[in-house]
């Protein structure tokens, strides 16, 4: 027993560098690392052009308040926006914040209207938001909101990709509707039918409510375009970041409209570290090497050659990978043995995956992943299924 509070169910492994996509063992072990951390470390480990942005941003400053101006805080904001639907952008530090922050947007934003009324949002079943009480609520998964008191009020669920049920729920007091473009923890689920963002753009528009997507996993470029949403040429009016943005530094973002966030005025909402100089340095070297012209046409084809490779092992093995589903570099094998031993069978075979629901086991390489590394671990995925197959 460590003194840690035992909140996760640890494996009994520890890494003591990182190099690239590898993770090594204080003895030398190496591990090819398709889980970066949940979908963190965008660029690998300790990737040159991050650890000398960091290194020279923690030689002059590194935390200094939200009560003064932060110029590496303001670019980055600036670039977020320049890249995206975004006008304005709020930091904090991690996804369930930034996914807070974007309810209390969408609150506020009715609010200021005069319809302090309109506080519900309609969320998906299968969706996961963070773990904070009001994010807890939103993903409206009953395990994990047990044993917290009553649920935060004002979040109803319908089931993901079904636009007939999301119109029928809204309701004088909804203020949003709130989707992940595609849903990760849910087991890298993406809504049946291509136009089900379009349909969801049209219902909020309808009704004059705002659309908010949580981006906190699938952005920064893991689809193959800086945001998941891009695909489908639909623009919500508030989005959630978090995870990738920093490339392992904690940061998180709220991307929203100027008339999304009209009402986020001073005092209505702020963060002691967010977007502190330390992290908008990571960030902005993150976007330096992601917003290079070609890096995400290169991260898309190494996508597409991994879900070639991994369809092509699964076709060989049934009985282990029922199907491959996801997008560039986010991909989901549904598993037909329980997901959980095929991660053990990658892992024994030094190649680190993430398991996420309905049975899914997740590769999340970093974006600059070469061809050979897809090679290496499609070889152990190919060698796992074998001594896993019925
Ligand atoms: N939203 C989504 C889609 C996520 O995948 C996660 C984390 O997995 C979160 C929010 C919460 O992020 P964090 O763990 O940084 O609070």
């Amino acid at each position: 027993m460590t003194a840690v509070m035992p909140t996760y169910g640890r494996i009994d492994l520890a890494f003591e560098r990182g190099e690239g996509p590898w993770l090594i063992t204080a003895d030398g072990r190496k591990y090819l690392d398709f889980a970066t951390g949940i979908a963190v470390n965008t660029l690998g480990h300790c990737h040159p052009r991050l650890v000398s942005a960091l290194a020279a941003q923690a030689e002059k400053l590194w935390h200094c308040s939200n009560l003064y101006e932060i110029p590496e805080q303001t670019r980055l904001a600036e670039r977020l926006c320049a890249a995206s639907f975004a006008d304005k952008v709020f930091f904090c530090n991690s996804g369930a914040e930034a996914l807070e922050g974007v309810i209390k947007t969408a609150r506020r934003y009715h609010h200021a209207r005069g319809a302090p009324e309109r506080f519900r949002i309609v969320a998906f079943e299968g969706a996961f938001h963070g773990r904070t009480l009001a994010t807890l609520a939103a993903g409206g998964n009953e395990k994990a909101l047990e044993g917290f008191g009553p649920p935060v009020e004002g979040f109803v669920h319908v089931p993901f990709g079904n636009a007939n049920e999301t119109r029928a729920a809204i309701g004088p007091e909804t203020a949003a509707i709130l989707a992940e473009p595609v849903q990760m923890e849910g087991g890298v689920r993406a809504p049946a039918g291509d136009r089900f963002l379009a349909e969801l753009r049209a219902i909020a528009d309808e009704f004059g409510i705002l659309l908010l997507f949580d981006e906190v996993q699938t952005g920064i470029g893991h689809t193959g375009k800086l945001f998941a949403h891009e695909w489908s040429g639909v623009r919500p009016d508030v989005m959630g970041l978090a995870k990738g943005l920093g490339g392992g530094f904690p940061i998180g973002a709220v991307l929203a409209t100027d008339e999304a966030c009209a009402a986020m005025t001073p005092g209505s909402h702020g963060s002691t570290f967010g977007g502190n100089p330390l992290a908008a340095a990571a960030a902005n070297a993150v976007l330096d090497v992601v917003l290079e012209d070609g890096f995400l046409d290169r991260a898309a084809e190494t996508g597409a050659y991994l879900f070639e490779r991994v369809r092509a092992v699964a076709a060989r093995y049934p009985g282990v990978i029922e199907s491959v589903r996801g997008q560039g570099l986010l991909l989901g094998m549904k598993c037909k043995v329980p997901n959980a031993d095929l991660v053990a069978a990658l892992r024994e075979r030094r190649v680190l995956t993430v398991p996420a629901g309905e049975n899914v086991a997740r590769m999340l390489p970093p974006l600059a992943i070469a061809r050979e590394h897809v090679d290496t671990a499609c070889g152990a995925l190919a060698e796992a299924c074998a001594a896993l197959a019925p």
